[in-house]
């Protein structure tokens, strides 16, 4: 007897013990196994002349036989040979579709069930025994896998005559496994899970002391059906069944296309972003079937980047199945359909928006990153395509709106105003922003790394410009301010250059638009704060510096404080100022590069 791998033993562990109620998935799992296999021989039967088989003949059957508690389930499909069946069978960790370690990590036992489509093992929920005979095609060696559960499994030559594989499962002993042995209770799993399985799912039958076989699945693959005849919960099992994820889509799209070009596509947008979306391992794509066979598992070109969480299928009989990679990329028909999925998947995205704030809300919190990096990474050119979908926090609205909702609420503003940091309440906190909120003006608080990026690749919206209140060209101020400003800071020149020495900006100035704080950070030309912190953040050995300037609320009594100490102490006039500006770093979350020597200053005045 062989061992399972370490990973296989536990998850089999779960199936065995499971306390799990929905049991009955696993007809489905196998099921969707045998029709797998069926597509991958069919698939090789049409590019490979040596391989005769007959389209018609192509089946999966299910017998049930009660006195002996056995289910098997059988299928012409491709098969396995000795080495496919130790490998395939043998380690959980040849599942594609279910990352065993990653989330159990994360998510408790019973989730895991529920949540993938765990695959041949869930077999063992319903089955005390469980063994497979596969012959692969074009072999001439059958073989047996049994296993009865974590202790391991055998394989032994088998004599099986056809091609393909047989699933014989033992049915626990217990009332509660006796329906998985029902004709009538089969029938319903198999109408339930697996209707849109593309082969026949024949059953045995007897009437009348004779055997046939009787078609249960309507065959007819979903996409294919007529939209008024499918259910909501038809859609969502098809999606959670076929793309494994247990969380119900937020939306689908279902198109049948006529005409010219002829095809079918179904179009699902997730509701959260799997474990892996955000990471290089994911990859993108739809499903491709020609005339309902699949050709391609993710055909990344049907998708743009910045629309890569959906998830779906596309038939198209227009399609040829020699079709390869290369060739996709300059087929004129999957362009065609590559663009209008894409507006499709944005007319449903902006009904959304409108019709269904709290659903949109989910889709922005998963995949708004996505949308942005979108704009960002085309250098703006996606932009018009893509504007509309963005949302932001607004300081006056308290919650995240649209651009086109923020122009309208702001109608007779000059720029677009936004402020960046770490989280909204921080950015709430900065003096320029608190400020530009006391004269009630609305402000959209970026907390995302990527969203100052994205307003400086887009520059405007409609007409007008996006403006960082933290920038030094904000101009706000009333005329009358203006003069006496500029006054003010036209008769300091002298305290205020004496101030810059020794300070790492490029100026020091008075202000009037802050509030009650004494000072804050401005930048002038392209480079903001928050844009220094990303990019210094990254692993290059560049060092940006934004260039900064050190602006005093000339409101504030530390003014004349300032002026005093220019006439009578310019050495203590000197150590105000580096205190001030560590302040005004502090308060940016910016870090002080001399740290000792500010805490020693502010103790030298304080005992002053
Ligand atoms: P998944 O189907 O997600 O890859 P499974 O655990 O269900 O994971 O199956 C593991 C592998 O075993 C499949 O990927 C396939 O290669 C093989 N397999 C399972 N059932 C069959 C079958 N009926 N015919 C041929 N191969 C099969």
């Amino acid at each position: 007897m062989k061992e399972f791998k370490a990973e296989s033993k536990r998850l089999m562990e779960l199936m065995i013990n499971s306390i799990y109620t929905n049991k009955e998935i696993f007809l489905r799992e196998i099921i969707s196994n045998a029709s797998d296999a069926i597509d991958k021989l069919h698939y090789k039967s049409l590019t490979d002349k040596k391989i005769k088989v007959n389209k018609e003949d192509f089946a999966i059957i299910i017998k049930a036989d009660k006195q002996n508690r056995i289910l098997t389930i059988s299928d012409n499909g491709i098969g396995m040979t000795k080495d496919e069946l130790e490998s395939n069978l043998g380690t959980i960790a040849k599942s594609g579709s279910f990352d065993f370690k990653e989330q159990n990590k994360k998510k408790d036992n019973i989730d895991i069930i529920g949540q993938f489509g765990v695959g041949f093992y869930s077999a063992f929920m319903v089955a005390s025994k469980v063994e497979v005979i596969s012959k692969s095609y074009g072999t001439d060696e059958s073989y047996s896998w049994i296993s009865s559960g974590i202790e391991g499994y055998t394989i032994k030559k088998s004599d099986k005559k056809d091609y393909g594989t047989d699933i014989i499962l033992t049915i626990k002993d217990g009332e509660e496994y006796d329906n998985y042995l029902e004709d009538y209770e089969i029938k319903n799993l198999i109408k339930k899970y697996s209707d849109y399985i593309t082969y026949p799912i024949k059953m045995e039958v007897t009437e009348d002391k004779k055997t046939k076989l009787e078609t249960i699945n309507s065959l007819v693959p979903l996409w294919r059906r007529n939209k008024k005849d499918i259910s909501e919960e038809e859609y969502n099992t098809f999606y959670s069944d076929k793309f494994f994820d247990y969380e119900k889509p937020l939306s689908h799209i279902h198109t049948k296309a006529e005409g010219t070009l002829e095809y079918n596509s179904l179009i699902y947008i997730p509701s959260h972003a799997s474990y892996d979306y955000y990471s290089k391992e994911y990859e993108k794509g739809l499903q491709l079937y020609s005339n309902g066979v699949l050709i391609m598992e993710k055909c990344a070109d049907l998708v743009p980047d910045y629309f890569s969480f959906v998830k779906g299928v596309v038939d198209s009989p227009d399609l040829s199945l020699n079709i390869s990679r290369e060739t996709l990329q300059q087929n004129r028909v999957l362009i065609t359909i590559a663009n209008n999925i894409e507006k499709h998947i944005k007319n449903e995205l902006i009904s959304m928006q409108n019709e269904k704030r709290e659903d949109y809300l989910k889709f922005w919190e998963a995949f708004g990153l996505q949308i942005k990096a979108g704009i960002y990474s085309s250098y703006g050119m996606d932009k018009d395509k893509l504007q509309d979908l963005l949302m932001f926090h607004s300081s006056k609205e308290n919650k995240l709106v649209t651009l086109k909702e923020y122009f309208d609420n702001n109608k007779d503003e000059k720029s677009i105003y936004y402020a960046c940091g770490s989280s909204i309440d921080q950015i709430k906190t900065l003096p320029q922003v608190e400020a530009l909120i006391s004269k009630d003006k609305d402000v959209l608080l970026c907390s995302s790394y990527l969203d100052e990026f994205v307003f400086k690749v887009m520059s405007k919206y409609e007409d007008k410009e996006f403006k960082n209140v933290c920038s030094d060209n904000i101009d706000l101020e009333t005329e009358d301010d203006k003069e006496e400003l500029k006054k003010l800071n036209d008769n300091s020149q002298d305290l205020l250059t004496l101030m810059k020495d020794g300070l790492d900006v490029k100026d020091v100035k008075f202000t009037s638009r802050l509030k009650n704080h004494p000072v804050c950070l401005s930048t002038t030309g392209e480079i903001s704060v928050e844009m220094e912190k990303v990019m210094n953040a990254m692993p290059t050995n560049e060092s940006i510096n934004a260039q900064k300037i050190l602006e005093i609320n000339y409101h504030h009594p530390i003014v004349q404080k300032l002026q005093d100490l220019y006439k009578n102490d310019k050495e203590e006039l000197k150590k105000y100022s580096k205190v001030l500006y560590a302040q005004a770093r502090l308060i940016e979350g910016l870090p002080i590069d001399n740290p000792t020597e500010i805490a020693n200053l502010v103790c030298d005045i304080l005992v002053k």
